[in-house]
This record gives structure tokens, sequence and C-alpha cells, in this order.
């Protein structure tokens, strides 16, 4: 008889589990359902670049209909309200209840404020293409308003989070400025950009040589570093930070770190810290009809630290899924997940770049990491195109 897999998130993780277990499984195997917020597949690891408009949109929302389109594969553009595991039972915020024989949550993480007063209220976030888009938006008509107001807080934006997510977007914004200051005839002068991260220095973990590139290059281009001090409070118009200093803006970016989802937290499903446990066939270890891709799980690395959420692991994820799926239902020995790591990259704008290959070993900057850079995210875009070719 025919197996429901209900998979929760269209997302890296969870495409790439539905496009591997339709490879293995027939219609008459599986039938396969995927619930996502959105109607694309939205490429996050360029959202820095849609909410400057260096990129349109299409380039990053892919429509999840067309991808699916040779797969068999029922979509139900809904937002997930919660998991029963011990009913098979998804409740989304329609109302409808979906059942399953085997769910894959693949829902990704959620912004993670950390308690700080006015923060979630008064910030802008950088999660969807609906997030990049309303942050563009804002910040071009704040530059207007600044031509017209000379009101500093116009003139003035925040990145909160010196990670890669706010280390990438200030690169953005010092890049857009002179043309946008041009466009409503401001002196780019005038404009004030803040990366302000609560560590020592911006990108921690990153080598020193590599922190210091970053920094030297995006100085250059206008960007001020308030490092060691943490935010610790906002309003509509005020940033505060720790040492009592407060920064004047009506925009203020919150990169400053992300937790599970909160739908898997509170699901009942074994978690740490809000992050779905999972053996090394990346089943839930509460629930073994549960299997979880992306950044809703945290999987232990050999030094019993976490692996980082990011976008390449969720894609690996959800292929080792997919095809445990298949063996789960057809029978097998299951694929243990091994994380292959090609390197971690970050663009400093347009033009620049740093990042690591085979852990922190070859570092790279400049030119060769922005071209690198680049071809990651078209071999993720070919791999899943090529995919939707290969379907049946
Ligand atoms: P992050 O957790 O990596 O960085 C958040 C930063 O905010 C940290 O440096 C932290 O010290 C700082 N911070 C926390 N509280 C603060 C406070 N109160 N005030 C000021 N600063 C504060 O989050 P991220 O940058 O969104 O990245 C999330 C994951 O996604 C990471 O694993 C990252 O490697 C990955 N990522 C990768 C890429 C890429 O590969 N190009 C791009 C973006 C994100």
């Amino acid at each position: 008889m025919s197996k429901h897999i209900l998979i929760l998130g269209g997302g890296y993780g969870g495409l790439l589990t539905a496009m591997t277990a339709r490879q293995h499984l027939s219609a008459d195997e599986a039938k396969i359902t995927v619930v996502n917020r959105f109607a694309t597949h939205q490429i996050i690891t360029e959202l820095h670049r849609l909410a400057v408009g260096g990129v349109s949109e299409q380039a990053v929302a892919l429509p999840l209909d067309k991808l699916l389109k040779n797969y068999n594969v029922d979509l139900k553009i809904a937002t997930v309200k919660e998991i029963s595991p011990d009913q098979r039972e998804v409740s989304l915020e329609d109302g409808t209840k979906l059942s399953y024989d085997y769910l894959v949550t693949a829902l990704g993480s959620e912004t993670a404020y950390f308690g700080i007063p006015g923060l979630e209220e008064h910030s802008f976030v950088l999660k969807s293409v609906n997030d990049a888009n309303r942050l563009r938006a804002h910040v071009e008509a704040c530059i207007a308003e600044y031509s017209k107001t000379k009101n500093k807080a116009d003139g003035t934006i925040v990145v909160g989070g010196g990670g890669l997510t706010g280390i990438e977007l200030v690169g953005e914004y010092a890049d857009l400025m002179p043309s946008l200051c041009l466009k409503h005839g401001v002196d780019p002068k005038e404009i004030s950009l803040y990366c302000v991260e609560a560590a020592p220095t911006v990108l921690p973990g990153f080598p020193a040589e590599l922190v210091e590139r970053a920094q030297s290059s995006l100085t250059k281009r206008g960007v001020t570093f308030v490092t060691g001090t943490p935010v610790t409070k906002m309003d509509a118009t005020t940033v505060e930070l720790k040492d009592g200093s407060k920064i004047e803006t009506k925009t203020m970016v919150w990169t400053g770190g992300v937790q599970g989802n909160s739908v898997v937290a509170n699901s009942g499903i074994e978690v740490n810290r809000g992050r779905a446990l999972v053996n090394e066939f990346l089943q839930s270890t509460s629930h073994k009809d549960v299997f979880l891709a992306g950044d809703s799980a945290v999987v232990m690395g050999p030094e019993g630290r976490p692996y980082p959420p990011t976008a390449q692991l969720a894609w690996q994820m959800g292929e080792v899924v997919g095809v445990n799926l298949a063996v789960t239902i057809r029978g097998g020995a299951m694929e243990s997940f091994v994380p292959v790591f090609s390197g971690t990259l970050g663009s400093l704008g347009r033009k620049d770049a740093i990042g690591t290959i085979g852990g922190n070993k070859t570092q790279l900057k400049g030119l060769p990491a922005s071209l690198m850079k680049e071809a990651s995210n078209v071999r993720y875009l070919s791999h899943i195109k090529g995919l939707f070719a290969l379907a049946y």
C-alpha cells in the first residue's frame, strides 16, 4: 500500500528531500506532500543582494510548482501550526489537518532576539524574499526622506550582529550608498553605516587575517564597526548599546543569531535548545518515523559540537533523508549522514569576498573568493535544475 510522506518546508532541506525521495520511489510506493508557507523555493543565501536590488526577485524566488512539476508531488502553500508526532498528525494555520506515515521536518530556523527589549518590534530581519523587498523599499524611502529633512535617524543604517549575514548585508549597503545617494541628491558622506557586534571582533571563529581583511575592506567603503558592544535595547528611532551609547536610526537590521524553529521545539519530539536531536540517519531520536533536514535539526560533530546551520548542510541532509525514506519503505540499509564541507565564503559587497576551504586551511580573499562564492550559488542552482531535468 502507498505510504504518505509529508515534508514540512520547501527550502534547501525540504526540496532536496522531495526530489531525492521521488527519484527512488514510484507514486505507487509513496504519495509525497510538500507544505511550504511561500509558493517559492527561496535562495536565502542571496537575500542580501535582493535587499539592495542587486539581483532580481526571479533569481532568488523559484516557483516550487515549476521545480516539482515532474515529481508527482502534492504541493500545499500553507503555514504549519503544530506537529503532533504521537498522533502522526500536522495542523496547518488554515485549519487543515494532515496525517502521515513518515514526516520530514525541514522548517529552518527563526531569528533569535535574546529577549532584547524592543528589538523584535522595531528591527528588520533578512530571512525571506518579502523581508528583503521590505528592507529595500524602506531604505530607499529613508534616504529620500533624509534628502528633505536631514534627519539623522533617516540617514543611519545599523546592522546588528557581525556574523556572515550581517557582514554580507553591510557590504551591499556600502556599495549601494553612492548610487542611491546620487539618485536622491544626498552626499554619501552624510550617511552613516554601522555594524554592531557583541564579540570582540566581527566574524567570530574566522581566521584573524580574514577578519582584518573584511573590516578594512568595509571601513574603506564607509562602514563603522562597533565591536565588543552588544545591542541592549531598541525603540522606533534609537538603538542602545551596552556601553550606554545610543544610535539614532529608523533602520536596524537584526542579524544577531538564529534559533530552532518553534513549531519543532514545541512538538514533543526530542530537542536540544529547540533544535531536534537526530541519529546518524537523520531520524528523530524520539520518533523514528520523523526525519529532519536543515536548521530545525542539530547534528553533532565528532567533538560533540553542533555543526553550523548552513544551506550546504541542509541540502546534503535533504538528499540523505530522501534516500533513507526510500530505504525505509522499500527495505535495505540506511545511509549515515556524513557532512562534506566545501568551504565558507562570505561576500563583502559586489566585488570583494573572503572565504576558507578545507577547514580554515586555505584562505581566499578578493576576486578568487568572489568567484568561488558565485560558483557555489551556480552549483546549487544547476544541481536542482539538473534534478528537475532528471525527473521522470
Ligand atoms: P551568527 O550567529 O553566525 O552571527 C550572529 C552575530 O551576532 C554573532 O557574531 C554574535 O556575536 C552577534 N550578536 C549576538 N548578540 C548580539 C548583540 N546583542 N549585539 C550585537 N551583536 C550580537 O548568525 P548569522 O550571521 O545569521 O549566521 C547564521 C548561520 O548561517 C551561521 O552558521 C553562518 O555561518 C551561516 N551563514 C553562512 C553564510 C555563508 O556561508 N555565506 C551567510 C550567512 C549565514
